[in-house]
């Protein structure tokens, strides 16, 4: 009987992997196909300061609507894009989308905000992509420190010297980097003398406990005064309440994130947010509700 279970454990589980494997083929197909179908948007989540809650800039991040399968989430279809080799279509597409957003946002005279665009580290090692970037601004004529790159540790390290030098490159362009999801990696410390960085961001894992866990609030203290040390700013992610956007104050965070903000919106509510310069609380709890 036992083994006759363990037969049947076998069984199913290796059903459900071969599922698996074929959703996930359904899925590379669909996502070949995203950026011609007109599939993706890209959402802008206010990025603040933290002194004086003024909107200094955006975070581009992708969202894909697929017809029938509906709404699927970056983290899934991000990784599987990376495996695929899709992710370089795509995050030109990002890139293309976000800077002529960014240059349009311009001409029709809204603030000169920053925009950050998330950059995989497949890309960060492809010259073509780096060439792409170089095009891009020359096009739209935007200046280059109006734009940032976010990159994360973890995705740097498949191959860090390759990495690091495209790094200085987009640097030298004048382009600003950011190190993303700072902490979650396992050497992060390493990192923050061996990349070309200019702003460190805080990962949400840290700030989520700052208000009830003395340790996690012990922590990201120090580590914004490591980070400010070594002349790098600080963003704080995932700030969901009063109480943590305030402690952050007090410990002189840089610049804030997070839904107690505003949650990624689109263009639309996104160039009210500039008008307005500034962010309103009693906004949140309604964009609370609506889903992104
Ligand atoms: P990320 O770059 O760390 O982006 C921040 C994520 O945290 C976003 O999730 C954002 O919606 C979410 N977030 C912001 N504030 C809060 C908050 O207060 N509470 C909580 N719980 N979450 C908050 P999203 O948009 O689902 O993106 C997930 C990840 O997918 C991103 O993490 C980024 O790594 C990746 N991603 C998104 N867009 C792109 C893109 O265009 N290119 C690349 N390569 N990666 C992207
Ligand atoms: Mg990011
Ligand atoms: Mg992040
Ligand atoms: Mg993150």
């Amino acid at each position: 009987l036992v083994k006759k279970n363990g037969k049947d454990n076998y069984r199913f589980y290796s059903l459900e992997a071969q599922n698996k494997m074929l959703e996930q083929i359904a899925l590379i197909n669909y996502l070949r196909h995203a950026i011609e179908y007109n599939e993706f948007q890209l959402l802008y989540q206010p990025i603040i300061n933290m002194t004086d809650e003024s909107l200094i800039g955006a975070e581009a991040l992708i969202r894909w609507t697929h017809p029938k399968l509906g709404f699927i989430s970056p983290s899934e279809f991000i990784p599987l894009a990376e495996e695929t080799g899709l992710i370089y279509d795509i995050e030109k597409w990002v890139i293309k989308t976000a800077l002529r957003q960014k240059k349009q946002w311009l001409e029709s005279q809204y603030p000169d905000v920053k925009i950050s665009i998330n950059l995989s580290g497949k890309s960060l090692t492809c010259v073509e992509m780096i060439e792409e970037v170089k095009t891009l601004l020359r096009e739209t004529g935007l200046k280059a420190n109006s734009v940032q790159f976010e990159v994360t540790e973890t995705s740097l390290m498949k191959d860090l010297e390759t990495s690091i030098r495209n790094l200085k490159e987009i640097k030298a362009m004048g382009i600003e980097i950011a190190l993303d999801d700072f902490g979650t990696g396992y050497s992060s410390l390493t990192y923050l003398k061996k990349l070309p960085i200019d702003v460190v961001k805080l990962d949400i894992d840290f700030i989520k406990n700052i208000a009830s866990a003395e340790h996690d609030c012990l922590i990201v203290k120090h580590m914004i005064h490591l980070i400010h040390d070594l002349n790098l700013q600080v963003v704080a992610e995932g700030i969901e309440e009063a109480e943590q956007s305030a402690i952050l104050k007090t410990m002189a965070c840089d610049y804030g994130q997070g839904y107690f903000y505003s949650r990624p919106v689109r263009k639309e509510d996104f160039e009210k947010l500039m008008k307005k310069g500034a962010i309103q609380h009693s906004s949140v709890d309604e964009e609370t509700s609506a889903s992104t």
